[in-house]
């Protein structure tokens, strides 16, 4: 027999974890998994300087062990590193399964959220942990008095970019455009750097390096001219793709793969709704995520009322 609640929440990040504080607050019995520990891109977000409610800004980490103790107050029964399989959407009940069991519920919320793209040259697989890097806040400490390069022009770029130059000696910040999509008070933050070098309307061909990345090829996009920058650390921040691969077919999604919703957060499905990053259109911010959270939960709240037959309630 397996397990049911009203609620299953697929993903502990800020949009996972706001959607629980609500509807374990409407007496909805609860279940939220979370492949690793809850939290989401937070965890390694160093500071967070634009969540309201801190003036001064709050640590990622600090913000999320709050989010999860809040929805646990509330009776949200969280499981860590239990990752959601499978989806399958049947008659009446949802079932979701993961390596150790099938749970089902009458609504699911999906809120699996995004991971890092990847660069896709030669000798980033293979250098990963070995001086290519996806984390400044967990690596960066490392590269003190050493060069590094960032790559990328968005806010991820530029916000690890300035957090690494607390320790590097030199930083090339490698763009494809001379333009950043990030935001312009962090572009005018690191032009007042003395250690950072602006190689722009380029793009790393290769990361080089035996045992460990000693140095980046870039091609210029105007001239086609190749130069090799030689340093320590790559660290690459190239946008994210959903965490959506874990359900084909159960819910519309975008030509990216993002998960489609209305302004309700309801998707395809009548009893899946979706918040945060795995959905179309989000803006990654984690109080966007927080919204979406909430208007996911009170549209589930709604389904539940309006499915016959449903034992609303506890
Ligand atoms: P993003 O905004 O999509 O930026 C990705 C960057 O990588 C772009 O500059 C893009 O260049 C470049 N890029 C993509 N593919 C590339 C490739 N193959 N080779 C070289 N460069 C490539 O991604 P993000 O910075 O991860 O941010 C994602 C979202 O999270 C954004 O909405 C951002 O605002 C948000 N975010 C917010 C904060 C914050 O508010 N504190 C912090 C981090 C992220 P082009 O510009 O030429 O496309």
């Amino acid at each position: 027999m397996n397990e049911i609640h009203d609620v299953i929440i697929i993903g502990g990040g800020p949009g996972g974890l706001t959607a629980g504080i609500y509807t374990s607050r409407e007496r909805l019995s609860t279940l939220l998994l979370e492949k690793m520990t809850c939290g989401g891109w937070p965890n390694i977000s160093g500071r967070i300087e634009n969540y309201p409610g801190f003036p001064k800004g709050i640590n990622g980490m600090e913000l999320s062990a709050k989010f999860k103790e809040q929805a646990e107050n509330f009776g949200v029964e969280i499981r860590e590193f239990e990752e959601a399989k499978k989806i399958v959407p049947g008659e009446g009940l949802i079932a979701v399964e993961t390596a150790k069991a099938v749970y089902e519920s009458k609504v699911l919320i999906i809120a699996s959220g995004s991971r890092l793209r990847k660069l896709g040259v030669p000798g980033e697989e293979e250098l990963t942990g070995k001086g290519v890097s996806y984390c400044a806040t967990c690596d960066g400490p490392l590269y003190k008095d050493k060069a590094v390069a960032v790559i990328g022009g968005g806010n991820a770029a530029l916000e690890e970019a300035v957090f690494l130059t607390r320790f590097v000696s030199k930083l090339y910040l490698v763009h494809r455009r001379d333009e950043f999509r990030g935001e312009k008070i962090l572009v005018e933050e690191l032009e007042k750097s003395e250690k950072v070098e602006f190689v722009l309307n380029s793009f790393p061909v290769s990361i080089n390096g035996d045992d460990f990345v000693n140095s980046i090829t870039v091609e210029n996009k105007a001239t086609g001219k190749k130069q090799d920058i030689e340093l320590a650390g790559v660290f690459i921040f190239v946008g994210v793709e959903p965490n959506s691969d874990f359900f084909p077919g159960a819910v519309d999604l975008d030509r990216a793969g993002y998960v489609r919703t209305d302004f309700r957060m309801a998707t395809s499905h009548p009893s899946i709704f979706a918040a945060g990053d795995v959905r179309s259109g989000n803006v990654r911010q984690v109080a966007a995520a927080c919204g979406e959270g909430v208007v996911a939960a009170l549209s589930a709240r709604d389904r539940l009322r309006k499915l016959k037959g449903s034992s609303y309630g506890r």
